[in-house]
């Protein structure tokens, strides 16, 4: 079996946010005082996220993705992510802060941690505070030195703000230089957990013409289908730099992901809100069969594009990514 929407994409990546809790508060993503956490009762248990992954991997899904909030501050998360990679996946991926990492290293490794994203917006310990709301970037950079030394590929994502942090670009740019990382640069989107629109978000446009001044001798890479980011070298460094479209949507013809939030809500589309009730389905007795439809039929009118999705969604954009799933 397998899930193919009706533009022809075959759906094969599921982003899993355990929780929309989370240890930072960085700016662009919730207000200081956080957001309206969900109550626990309200989240899928580990029980309910294995049996419905279960089911995802029998309509095909063959790469997890497991993302918040932040996915280190629940409870139980190794044990469970243990039990995914016995019973359902090969391993898994994660996006976090890393803040919380640095002690559950071998224990991840062990779950079967494949490669890991992490999100740094600065080097700069005091600009890393004024963004994030937390005085907590030593922990990170240790994480990341010990993802390194035990060989996970390492991707950090900075989110590029316009007046904020465009002077980290270029140290975070020399983080690849010497080792195999990957830096990507994210537009900033308008999912901040308040209905504050901001305008005039840093383009990847922008964001290519900051590096090609930088590195003159910048070299475009072949873009690789299904990923979101558009790579670039420069000539003998170890890592690459890329460049992540996701305000500009330029990557959706390739893409192959879905998205459930802490609450069990399938997101067919980031920008599209919540498109079918799995918790509901979990919950009222349900067969897997019958999950498994139910899922099919949402997939396969997954929105051409995020602008699509945009249109067609009713109410206007004012979550925070953390109760999405970044
Ligand atoms: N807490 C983890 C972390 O920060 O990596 C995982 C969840 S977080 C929501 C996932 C990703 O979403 C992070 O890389 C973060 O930078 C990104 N993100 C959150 N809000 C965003 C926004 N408004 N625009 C662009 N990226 C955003
Ligand atoms: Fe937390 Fe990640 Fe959102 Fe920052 S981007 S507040 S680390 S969930
Ligand atoms: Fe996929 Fe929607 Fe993101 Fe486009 S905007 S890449 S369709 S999730």
């Amino acid at each position: 079996m397998s899930l193919v929407d009706s533009h022809g994409r075959k759906i094969d990546y599921v982003r899993l946010a355990v929780t929309d809790r989370c240890n930072l508060r960085c700016a662009y993503c919730m207000p200081s005082q956080g957001i309206d956490f969900v109550p626990r009762k309200d989240l899928l248990s580990y029980e309910e996220m294995l049996r419905m992954l279960k089911i995802f991997q029998t309509l095909g899904v063959k790469k997890l993705r497991i993302t918040g909030g932040e996915p280190l501050v629940r409870k139980g998360l190794i044990d469970f992510l243990a039990k995914v990679n016995d019973q359902v996946f090969d391993g898994f991926h994660l996006t976090t802060n890393a803040t919380l990492t640095e002690p559950h290293i071998p224990e991840l490794l062990k779950a079967g941690l494949k490669s890991v994203n992490i999100s740094i917006d600065t080097l700069n310990r005091q600009q890393f505070k004024e963004i994030t709301r937390r005085d907590e970037l030593e922990p990170v950079l240790r994480s990341i030195d010990q993802f390194y030394d035990n060989d996970i590929p390492i991707k950090l994502n900075m989110v590029v703000m316009k007046g904020i942090n465009e002077d980290a670009i270029l140290p975070m740019a020399h983080m690849a230089q010497h080792r195999a990382i990957g830096v990507r640069y994210l537009e900033e989107m308008p999912f901040n957990g308040t209905d504050e629109i901001k305008p005039g978000y840093f383009t990847y446009r922008d964001i290519e013409d900051i590096l090609a001044t930088q590195f003159p001798d910048l070299k475009k890479m072949a873009y690789e289908r299904t990923s979101t980011s558009q790579n670039y070298k420069v000539k003998d460094w170890k890592g690459d730099l890329g460049i992540i479209a996701s305000y500009s949507r330029t990557f959706c013809g390739t893409c192959n992901r879905l998205r459930i939030t802490p609450t069990g809500q399938l997101n067919t589309c980031l920008y599209g809100g919540s498109v079918l009730d799995i918790r509901k389905l979990l919950r009222n007795g349900s067969s897997d069969k019958e999950i498994g439809q139910h899922i099919q039929t949402a997939v396969a009118n997954k929105p051409k594009d995020g602008f699509e999705a945009e249109r067609l969604r009713i109410d206007r954009i004012t979550e925070s990514m953390a109760a999405i799933g970044g």
